[in-house]
């Protein structure tokens, strides 16, 4: 699925992608650090909660908080 202009303002645009598929919890920091000053981090979400990205750090988000967003919205 096309993902959008959006994508061009991403602070994660050009950084090493691997973060944010963290295999430490260190990986999982940095990203999650990126993605607090990105610009376009309301779309990324809403992207991933639309196409429910199961894996990856996505708007700011672990995989486990989008699961727990999901549950509360079928709630
Ligand atoms: S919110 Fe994070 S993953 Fe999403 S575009 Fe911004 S930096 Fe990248």
């Amino acid at each position: 699925m096309k993902k959008g202009a959006w994508t061009e303002q991403a602070a994660c645009r050009g950084t090493d992608t691997e973060i944010f598929f963290p295999a430490t919890p260190a990986e999982e920091a940095e990203a999650l650090s990126i993605c607090a000053s990105c610009p376009v981090r309301a779309q990324c979400l809403g992207y991933a909660v639309r196409n429910r990205e199961t894996y990856g750090i996505w708007g700011g988000t672990t995989p486990e908080q989008r699961r727990r967003m999901r549950r509360e919205r079928a709630a």
